[in-house]
Formats: C-alpha cells, sequence, structure tokens
C-alpha cells in the first residue's frame, strides 16, 4: 500500500541554533517593531501564530495583514540566507534524518513530503542547508495557511494533483515532535509518528498517545517498518 510520509522540519529533520537572530531580525523590518522569538515557546506553531503570540506577549497592538505576511517571508528568507552564509545562524540535519530520507526515496511505496510551520521559502532555506532537499516532494507551509491543522490536507492534495493518484487519510503518515503535529494529524484522520529530538522526550509525547513514539530517527529500518505496519 502506498504510503506519504509527511515530515516536520524543526526538531524532527532539523536543528537550527541561533534562529532567534534571522527571525527577530524579520520582525522588526517587517512591523517596524522589536520582537524576540525567545519570549514564546514556538514549537509547533506557524510562523504567523508565532508572530502574533510574540506581540500580544509583549502587549504591543498591532495591525497585520496579508501584505505583511509576504513581506515578512521575503525578509525571513533573506536574513536567513545571510545569517547562514555568514554562519551566525546553522541549520543541521538531525541524526539518522538524511539515512532514512534516502533510504524512503528508494522504495516506490513511499512518498515524503513536508509539512512545517514555516513559510515555504525559509522551509527551503533550511532543507538547503541541511543538505535534505533533494529528497522531499513539495508539501504544505505557513504561506498556505497560518493554522496549522490545515497543512496536511493541503500537501495530500498538493502530491495528489501533482501524481495524479488518490490517497485515503490514512495512508499519510505525519511525522512530528510536539503535540500540535499529532493535533494537525487527528483532525485529517492520518496516522503520526511523534520523535522525541525537538523540545519534548518521547516518554512525554508518549503520553498524547501518537501511532508510534521513538527516540529519534536513528534506526532507519525500524522507523520504515513503523511507517509499513501503521
Ligand atoms: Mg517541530
Amino acid at each position: 500500500m502506498e504510503k506519504l510520509i509527511l515530515f516536520d522540519l524543526d526538531g524532527t529533520l532539523t536543528r537550527t541554533q541561533n534562529g532567534y537572530l534571522p527571525f527577530n531580525e524579520a520582525i522588526l523590518e517587517t512591523f517596524g517593531v522589536g520582537g524576540d522569538i525567545r519570549s514564546v515557546i514556538p514549537d509547533g506553531n506557524t510562523d504567523p501564530h508565532i508572530v502574533r503570540e510574540i506581540f500580544a506577549k509583549a502587549n504591543i497592538e498591532i495591525g497585520i495583514d496579508s501584505g505583511h505576511w509576504e513581506q515578512f517571508a521575503k525578509n525571513l528568507q533573506r536574513s536567513y540566507s545571510r545569517a547562514l552564509r555568514e554562519a551566525t545562524t546553522t541549520v543541521h540535519a538531525l541524526p539518522g534524518a538524511p539515512e532514512l530520507l534516502a533510504a524512503l526515496s528508494t522504495k516506490t511505496e513511499f512518498s515524503q513530503g513536508v509539512v512545517t510551520g514555516n513559510f515555504e521559502v525559509t522551509a527551503q532555506v533550511k532543507l538547503e542547508a541541511a543538505g535534505l532537499n533533494s529528497y522531499l516532494c513539495r508539501g504544505a507551509y505557513a504561506s498556505d495557511s497560518p493554522h496549522r491543522p490545515d497543512l496536511p490536507r493541503i500537501a495530500k492534495k498538493r502530491w495528489e494533483r501533482r501524481t495524479g493518484k488518490s490517497l485515503r487519510d490514512e495512508q499519510c503518515v505525519i511525522v512530528g515532535d510536539t503535540p500540535k503535529d499529532l493535533d494537525a494529524a487527528r483532525q485529517n484522520h492520518m496516522k503520526c509518528v511523534l520523535v522525541g529530538t525537538g523540545r519534548y522526550p518521547w516518554e512525554e509525547l508518549q503520553y498524547w498517545k501518537p501511532d508510534a513514539c521513538l527516540a529519534d530517527l536513528t534506526d532507519t529500518l525500524e522507523v520504515i517498518n513503523i511507517f509499513l505496519n501503521l
């Protein structure tokens, strides 16, 4: 049975060091007001949601329209690219992620894409920096919707349009590192595997009862077996 594996980025496939530098720079450039991503817990949220939470927490009232988000995405892409070039910010693949994606890409029963709260342009920058870009098809991003539970079905539809095939919801597997990834999967009747490589250890993630829970993605064969048996 064919399966579409939809990976979250931050804390699941990649880890960013000093990501707050380009993020905060883009906030200031876009909105003309300073904001600090370190004042909130961003894990599992989309970038627009994170920015709104930063302003709310700082009691800054600001009118935001869709033009702001387009500009914010552009500024973020530019800030991220520069920070990576200057190595003030780094993005690397988490252990096992490159091997898992390489192995999945050789198996015809699997397709793999991204479901992330990053804007598409920044997701691309991060994936390229981590060397994972070539393995993943276009998925769904904060630029498609600021509401994370909308994203899995957008990624599925995109895959179906591109391949001309159709999938049942339960043939899709969300792989993430937070209860919010699980919630997005459940709202779309999709399977969910959580990994303990983000903010939450796997023992804590297990409490939410995902379909499977792993400490990390290092055991390629075990992960693929889990995907096959879901
Ligand atoms: Mg994440």
